[in-house]
């Protein structure tokens, strides 16, 4: 299951530094997971400080 990075990101990129996948790239003011990419590790979640990531 791909996870998605909700309005909550303050676009730190704490969780694109983490992402074994490299799924994680800045977007239009916030980060965005390829959903092609994301092996659904959670990773980015862990890191995260607002919570932003979630399962889709
Ligand atoms: Fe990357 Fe894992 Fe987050 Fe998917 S769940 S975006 S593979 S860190
Ligand atoms: Fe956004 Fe959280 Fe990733 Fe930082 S770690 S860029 S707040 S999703």
């Amino acid at each position: 299951m791909a996870y998605r990075i909700t309005d909550a990101c303050i676009a730190c990129g704490a969780c694109a530094a983490e992402c074994p996948m490299e799924a994680i790239a800045e977007g239009d003011g916030k980060f965005e997971i390829d959903p092609e990419k994301c092996v659904g590790c959670g990773a980015c979640a862990g890191v995260c400080p607002v919570g932003a990531p979630e399962e889709a």
